[in-house]
């Protein structure tokens, strides 16, 4: 602590990044990164990058990965924000658009970045529980007589639960709160979700944030979107443009765009990850696990009869880490990333002695 901290800075929770321990052959199944590398184009284009043009500074408006994203995604490049990874992306949506008086709803649980961003920017919160399933309903999302949400966020999937909440029910949530910003965080939408960027040409209140750090395998290049009406995106670079007009440097640009055209290898990518998630669901279940309905690159599960924290910890003395969760509404969970079908079987195998023992 130092007195010289501001109040803003007093006010902040610690937020204890995800874990990067320095251990051999260690089965690393803890942050939901993907198991397989980026696309072996991105790298091509990343390795090309690295030449004398590094003396000069990047795009500021970021034109081949906007023209990139939009044509993927069918929206036109005004409707396309990037930035340094989406954690970098919400800042400035928590920014741009955020009310401080005008509460932003969420649901309680969910990525524990939220609430550090609104200590951060001095935002007011609501939290609305789960329901018994541990799912999102779109029902509490609804003004309920003078209770409106000033804005809405939520993950889907959600995390750290990776329960999908279907399309039509984003709709009903956007469509019933027309004076609401509404932002959907897709940090892991391409492993089984549908994603609500179909909906942004419809409704000027939303908007959708993507990462590059899961399903493009991509964490370390630190790579995120928005995707919205264009008066939203707007908003989003009058912050960037007072804040920092270079976010993605010239090697992040590069790899950026050329995983968005190695479309197949995406494809690919996700759907080894999704085959690999229900062969470990069904493991688990066979070992008595109950396992949260996944859309995700990671499950939620626990053991009836077992605490979950001594499981994580007696993984962790077999170098396998995963994270433990004990929160206030919900019991002890641990969220464990898909990995290969090699690291799941270590898992898997190392779960039944732990079991057995
Ligand atoms: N949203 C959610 C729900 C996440 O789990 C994460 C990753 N921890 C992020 C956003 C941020 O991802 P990144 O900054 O790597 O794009």
């Amino acid at each position: 602590m130092s007195r010289f901290w501001s109040a803003v800075v007093h006010g902040l929770t610690p937020y204890v990044p995800g874990e990067q321990p320095k251990i051999d052959n260690l089965v690393k199944l803890n942050t939901n990164e993907h198991p397989y590398g980026p696309s072996p184009r991105a790298l091509e284009a990343i390795r090309s990058a690295t030449n004398d043009s590094l003396r000069l500074y990047p795009d500021p408006n970021a034109d081949a990965l906007k023209a990139a994203l939009a044509q993927r995604h069918g929206v036109q490049p005004t409707q396309i924000f990037v930035g340094n990874g989406s954690d970098e992306v919400l800042a400035h949506a928590f920014m741009a658009l955020l009310d401080h008086e005008r509460p932003l709803w969420f649901p309680d649980i969910t990525y524990s970045f939220y609430p550090v961003y609104c200590g951060l920017y001095g935002v007011a919160h609501k939290t609305i529980p789960l329901t018994e399933d541990y799912a999102i309903r779109a029902d509490d999302y609804l003004p309920q007589g003078h209770d409106k949400a000033g804005a809405i966020i939520f993950p889907n999937p959600n995390a750290p639960t990776g329960c999908l909440l279907p399309l039509a029910e984003i709709e009903r949530i956007v469509a019933g709160n027309p004076d609401a910003v509404v932002l959907v965080d897709e940090a892991y939408v391409d492993f089984g979700g549908e994603s609500a960027i179909a909906l942004v040409n419809q409704y000027p209140n939303l908007l959708v944030v993507h990462t590059f750090s899961k399903s493009r395998s991509l964490a370390g290049l630190r790579v995120g979107f928005a995707v919205g009406h264009p008066a939203l995106i707007e908003g989003l670079e009058r912050v960037k443009n007072s804040f920092n007009s270079y976010p993605l440097d010239r090697l992040a640009l590069a790899g950026a765009v050329a995983s968005v055209e190695d479309e197949d290898y995406f494809q690919d990518s996700c759907r080894k990850v999704i085959a690999t998630r229900e062969q470990l669901v069904a493991d688990l279940a066979t070992l008595g696990f109950e396992v949260l309905p996944s859309a995700a690159n990671f499950i939620f599960t626990r053991h009836p009869q077992h605490d979950a924290a001594t499981l994580a910890a007696a993984l962790r003395q077999r170098a396998i880490i995963v994270r433990h969760f004990k929160l206030a509404r919900i019991d002890q969970f641990l969220r464990i990333t898909i990995g290969t079908d090699a690291q799941c079987a270590v898992l898997v195998a190392a779960l039944k002695e732990i079991l057995a023992a």
